[in-house]
This record gives structure tokens, sequence and C-alpha cells, in this order.
């Protein structure tokens, strides 16, 4: 019988993908170039004004039909995503982000995006309305493949754009048998999926034919996406790279919120670009919150994704594994306490690096300023709350950041302090597709999600008059 992977991979050759919790083959990318990146994208601009005229209602039946077919092959999608991507399929993990994927697609699909009446008084009418942009060029990256190529798709699709999609070379698989799975309820060419590496990906940011593209990965990465747009004026939404902090207030329980500041830290063993990967800890409860996160931390199994005990996984790439690697060396180098963690069998199999927490960081510690995106946390100590802001603020990226308190009024006080697109309270890394999320400063611009996240999919285009000059719509 044949599978879903089989049905992703070319008849011979391509590259394989491994493992990266076992070294084993996973399966075989075909390895398009830019010529074939170019049929895509002609065929994607021939379909979009087909799927435009279908109307909104229409393509929602279609969004939602998509959805059902992602549950109908739920498991297979999760063993394909644990396999590539090495996150385990328990936990909030491998099926618990091809569960988002459908909650995404169906919450995308329920917001009302009806054109809007502006202005309408005895001498004025005037209503805006949200039309196609064309053709959008979404690139992601590899540590949430399949929900992030939601975010990108759905509201895209919705407001009646075609997409051409360029997985990361690290996790195309998991994008292609999603897409595979989609497009059983989607017409033909409406959504296309291209692997490939920088070259294409470099190719679909300064293609003519692209209208607007949608950028999950580094702010390296995204700075270059910015400057190959700027030549054609294409629309781009760039959700970069964070250093989310998370700030305990001193009339914290420890025990309380412990559970809660672990998951916060270490969801998808902390590769998520909104994970909290710096806690700042008031001195009155240093020493409590330390000992109940390091409590949970040793819960926890780490290991294979398709073993059902564990809830972490690797780290997806070596590149990556090296990055937290350094990053530990340089916390034990400048002084760190090590709580759990940090002592890797570099002899053992696959990409693993144990759930590390680091104590008695000074600041300006490499672990603390740099994103690791990994699981190492570090916790600073504060003496008063103006220091703790100072702190949390003091880097050039903001995507997240998170109050823990039983105070409402104190949190929302140090919340509206904070820099970042979203600020939780006592949670981090909650995201909610009713609810708009993108980063200040250089974690990106733009937002995803909601109303608002449609939106930045479509032409605005207002149509105004004197007061009954044209019918409402
Ligand atoms: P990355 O920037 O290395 O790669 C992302 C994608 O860009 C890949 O598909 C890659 O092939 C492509 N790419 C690389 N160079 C390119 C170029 N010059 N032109 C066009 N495409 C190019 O990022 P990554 O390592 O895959 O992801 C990790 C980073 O992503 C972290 O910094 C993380 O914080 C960030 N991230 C942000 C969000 C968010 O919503 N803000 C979500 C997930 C990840």
């Amino acid at each position: 019988m044949s599978t879903l992977l089989d049905s992703i991979q070319p008849a011979s050759g391509g590259r394989t993908i491994l493992d990266p919790a076992t070294g084993e083959p996973v399966g075989r990318v075909a390895e398009p170039g830019v010529a074939e990146l170019d049929a895509a994208v002609a065929a994607a601009h021939a379909a979009q004004p087909g799927w435009a005229a279908l109307g909104d209602a229409r393509r929602v039946e279609l969004l939602n039909a998509a959805a059902d077919a992602i549950e109908a092959n739920a498991e297979e999608l999760a063993v394909i995503l644990s396999r590539e991507q090495g996150k385990p399929l328990n936990g909030p993990n491998a099926r618990f982000e091809v569960g988002g994927a459908v909650a995404w697609l169906r919450a995308t699909a329920a917001v009302p995006v009806e054109p809007e009446v502006i202005v309408n008084d005895d001498a004025t009418y005037a209503e805006v309305h949200h039309k196609p942009l064309g053709v959008v060029g979404a690139i992601g990256p590899w540590n949430w493949p399949m929900m992030i190529s939601v975010w990108q798709l759905a509201p895209s699709l919705r407001m009646g754009n075609t997409v051409v999609m360029k997985p990361s070379e690290f996790t195309p698989l998991s994008v292609l048998a999603l897409a595979q799975v989609i497009n059983t309820a989607l017409p033909a060419d409406v959504l296309i999926v291209v692997p490939g590496g920088r070259e294409v990906g470099e190719a679909l940011t300064a293609h003519p034919g692209v209208d607007k593209l949608m950028f999950t990965g580094s702010t390296a990465t995204g700075k270059a996406i910015i400057r190959s747009a700027a030549d054609s004026v294409k629309r781009v939404t760039m959700e970069l790279g964070g250093n989310d902090a998370g700030i305990v207030l001193d009339d914290a329980d420890p025990a309380a919120i412990a559970e809660g500041l672990f998951w916060g830290a270490f969801i998808n063993t902390g590769q998520t670009c909104a994970a909290l990967k710096r806690l700042y800890v008031p001195d009155s409860l240093y020493d409590a919150v330390c000992a109940e996160l390091t409590k949970v931390a040793q819960a926890m199994p780490m290991g294979v994704g398709l073993s059902e005990d564990n809830v972490l996984g690797p780290l997806q790439n070596k590149k990556q594994y090296d990055i937290v690697a350094s990053l530990v060396q340089a916390a034990k180098d400048g002084g760190g306490r090590v709580l759990v963690g940090g002592d890797p069998d570099e002899s053992a199999p696959g990409y693993f690096y144990p759930t590390t927490l680091v104590a008695d960081l000074p600041n300006d510690n490499p672990l603390v300023a740099q994103e690791q995106f990994g699981p190492a946390l570090p916790i600073i100590r504060y003496s008063t709350l103006d220091e703790a802001i100072e702190m949390a603020n003091g880097l050039d990226v903001g995507l997240g950041a998170s109050v823990w308190t039983p105070s409402p009024d104190r949190a929302r006080e140090v919340a509206l302090r904070l820099e970042a697109g979203t600020v939780w309270i006592n949670e981090h890394g909650a995201i909610d597709p009713r609810v708009p999320f993108g980063g200040s400063k250089q974690s990106g611009f733009g937002v995803e999600f909601s109303k608002a996240g449609l939106l930045e999919c479509a032409q605005p285009v207002s149509i105004k008059g004197a007061a009954g000059s044209f019918t409402a719509s």
C-alpha cells in the first residue's frame, strides 16, 4: 500500500533526509531548481483569478475541507513530522502541531472579513474592500514546519491569493506531506510547494511574479529578504528571531508557576521562536524558583520521538546543536552555576542536548544575550523591578515576553513597560489564532492571526464619493 511518505518522494534519486534522533534515513526529497520555481510561480499566477472568483464563502468551505483532510491523516502526518523534525509524538510536540494546523485552518476560515463602511454621513460615503494581492511566496523554518506553513498559507488563500511555498531544507518532507493532504481539498495550483535551499529561497524573494512574501525565520535572513523584496516593492510580513524575557514578580508562588515556566521555555525542546529564553527572578524568590524549576526539568523524559514516553527530543540539526553547546560552554566559562544538564553524551546517536538550567549569570553572558533556540535556560537574579525591566528591554529583538504574578494590576503595569509584540501573563508562548501575533524591533513587522493577520494578505481598496453617489454593498 502506498503511503503518504511514498507519494511525496521522487521515483528515484533526490536528497536523503536523516532522523535527527537516530541518524537513520526518513525519506528522500526532490531538489528542484530555479527553473521549477519559475514554472510554479507561473502556474500559481494562472490559477489565482479562478481561485479569487470562487468567492469568500466557497474558499471558507474549502479551507475547512482541508482541515478535515488533515484530521483524517493526522497520525501519518505526526509520524513524518516526528521522524523528520525530531519532536516527540507526545507532549506539546508532533500530534499537538498537527492539531494546531487543523485549529489554525478552521480559525482562519471563521474570521469575518466583510467590506467596511468607513464614512457614511450627509456629505460622504466611503467603504474599504480587501482584494487579493496575487501570488504569495512563503518561506518557513524547520522548528514548527507544519503549523507555520498553515499560518502562512491559510490567510493567503482565504483572501484569494495563491501560494508558492519554500520549506526549510531541513524539514521539506513535513511540508510536502501537509500540502499533499491539503491539496486533496483544493483546486490545482492554488498551493504549490517547491523544496530547495537558499538559492530557491532567494529566487522566490526576487521573483517579479510574486506579489507578497511571508517569511518566518532568523533575523539575519529576514534582512536579506527585505532587501531583495525592495526592487519590486513586494509586501512583506517578517516573523523573525526573538530572545523572550520572562519576569517573575516578588509575589509569585514558585511551586505554582514552575511547570508553566518550564513549558514556556522548553516547548519543542526550546526550538520555538516565542519561547521563554531568559528568566528574571527577584532575590527573594531566586533559590525557590531555581529549585522548583529543577524539579520539573528532571521529571521530563527526553528521547527518540516515536517512543510514546518522551516529551522532549533532539535538536533538529547539527548547526543548532553546536550553537546550544557553545552557548552553554560560554555560560560555564562566565561563572554560571549549572543546576541541571550541561553535560551532553557526545558518543550517543542523534543531536540530543540535555535539558539545562544555568543560574547566577550576568546579563551580558552570551547564553542570555543571544538566542539559544534550544533546551538551555539562563536564570538571572534581579534586585529591583526597574532593573529587571531594563534588562528585559535591553536587546534589539522583542518578539514575546511574560510577567508572572497573581496580581492583575501589577501584571498589566509591567506588561505595558515591556518591549515585545506579545506579553503573556502567567504563561509564555501560548499563541491563539484569534489574537494578533508579531514582533517588535528586529523580531519583525506585520502580524499574523486574527482579522489583522488576514488583512495583511490583501490590498485595501477605498471607494469614496459624495453621499448617494454609489450603492452600499
Ligand atoms: P533561517 O533564517 O536560517 O531559514 C529560514 C528559511 O529561509 C529557510 O527556508 C531557508 O532555506 C530560507 N533562506 C535562507 N537564506 C535565504 C535567503 N537569502 N533568501 C530567501 N530564503 C532564505 O531560519 P531557521 O534556522 O530555519 O529558523 C530559526 C529561526 O527562525 C530562529 O531565529 C527563530 O526565532 C525564527 N523563528 C521565528 C518565528 C516567528 O514567528 N517570529 C517562528 C519560528 C522561527
